[in-house]
């Protein structure tokens, strides 16, 4: 038992109800006050400088680490390390230590979250989309193949991904300027240039790396946990006319390197422990190296809205991490299984992450049906893709026995082609 999981644990800091960021939570990220950054963590809407806490001496560990602009020299420390600060904190903030609570020096370091600049939590070195959701890869099959063989060949054999750009990714409320390139509307006649028409969102949650294990090595599914920091939301930005002309033979290239956006807080894996669940039913039988533990998938409840310029929001998917056909630790085993190197600060993504239910889609793509419905907004227009202006949300949480442990949002506005 990790014992900042304890749902019994309560904080001298006030927290809202339905507040993402229970004392049982404990992210990480990086904030910006005035010109000083640091690393922090978050307990309802108060957002706490860790050097500041670390400066006056209630860490084990020295306190460079939390001057830094990014986690990465956090996460070289290792899983022990991380867990065990994220324990300090935790008991910290304990509404049982009076010594603390009365700390004035210690008040110096609690800010209101609406005076804190959120920046990328993580220097990524290597990032990695995966595409491990059944129902978003049938979809996709039905859509652009065969509704008799939607999935291809491989996809239950190897948990399919590629290498992607980490250039491009980019922390919640960066805009995203619509993306230009090659497009074929239609196939009798030859390629055209412009803006893309058809851009997406896809709803993905990302792990990111500890350092791994040398080069011709392998981790695994056992091992994956003690290699993975933690979680934040995804959104792996698509241009679909762009992908569709130029994804064969070598798969996506500029309709997916433009952007991906990220929520600013890095939920620990060990925080998201207690929401484990079964993992999806595996038919055919999987190779050994991909065998896993039961309870491997993880019950984090996610949501989409598209939010039109000066108006009101619209939801138009609640979907669910559990629903991974390939969980973290296979993806992980699998990326790893010919030797091939992972470094701390290597981020990871699920594939888009579709339910049954059509209320649980992932993307437009698949909402919209390749564009033959439209969604109606709250503001009386309709949708199919994303329009200029528009802000897209994603929000993320898993919650048991009244305790919540969430990551915020990840929101985007797209501005029109530069
Ligand atoms: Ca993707």
């Amino acid at each position: 038992m990790i014992k900042a999981n304890d749902k019994n644990i309560k904080t001298w800091i006030e927290i809202s109800e339905n507040s993402d960021f229970s004392i049982q939570n404990i992210p990480f990220g990086i904030a910006k006050v005035k010109d000083e950054v640091f690393v922090a963590t978050r307990i309802g809407d108060t957002v706490v400088n860790l050097y500041t806490v670390a400066r006056l001496g209630h860490f084990s560990i020295e306190k460079e680490v939390f001057a830094s602009c990014r986690l990465n020299d956090f996460m070289l420390l290792g899983k022990q390390v991380t867990r065990d600060v994220r324990n300090e904190i935790s008991a910290i903030f304990n509404v049982n230590n009076e010594l603390v609570k009365n700390n004035k020096e210690l008040q110096e370091a609690l800010i209101n979250a609406s005076e804190v600049e959120m920046l990328m939590p993580v220097e990524v070195g290597d990032y990695t989309d995966f595409y491990s959701s059944e129902q978003h890869a049938y979809n996709v099959g039905c859509m652009f193949r065969d509704p008799n063989n939607a999935l291809l060949p491989n996809w239950k054999y190897i948990p399919v991904g590629y290498h992607g750009r980490a250039s491009s990714i980019v922390v919640s409320g960066t805009p995203i300027n619509r993306p230009k390139g090659q497009q074929k509307p239609k196939d009798e006649e030859p390629p055209v240039f412009g803006p893309c028409k058809l851009l997406d969102f896809e709803l993905e949650m990302a792990f990111i790396t500890y350092e791994g294990k040398a080069l011709g090595e392998s981790i695994s599914t056992d091992e994956a946990d003690d290699y993975i920091f933690g979680m934040c939301l995804f959104n792996d930005w698509s241009a679909r006319d762009i992908q569709k002309w130029e994804y064969v033979p070598l798969g996506p290239f500029l309709a997916k390197n433009f952007g991906s956006s990220i929520s600013p807080w890095i939920v620990t894996l060990d925080a998201l422990e207690p929401y484990r669940t079964k993992r999806s039913v595996q038919d055919p039988k999987v190779f050994d190296y991909l065998k896993c533990a039961e309870e491997k998938n993880i019950d984090i409840n996610l949501q989409v809205a598209i939010q039109p310029e000066n108006t009101k929001e619209t939801i138009v998917s609640n979907s669910n991490y559990k629903y991974m056909y390939w969980n973290m630790n296979q993806q992980l085993a699998h990326h790893t299984i010919n030797g091939c190197n992972i470094k701390a600060g290597d981020m990871m993504a699920s594939g888009t992450i579709s339910g049954n239910d059509e209320s649980a889609y992932g993307s437009m793509l698949e909402i919209s049906w390749k564009g033959t419905k439209s969604v109606a907004m709250a503001d009386g227009t309709e949708r199919k893709f994303i329009a200029d202006n528009d802000t897209v949300i994603m929000r993320g949480y898993a919650e048991k026995d009244d305790i919540r442990v969430g990551f915020g949002e990840v929101v985007t506005k797209v501005l029109p082609t530069k």
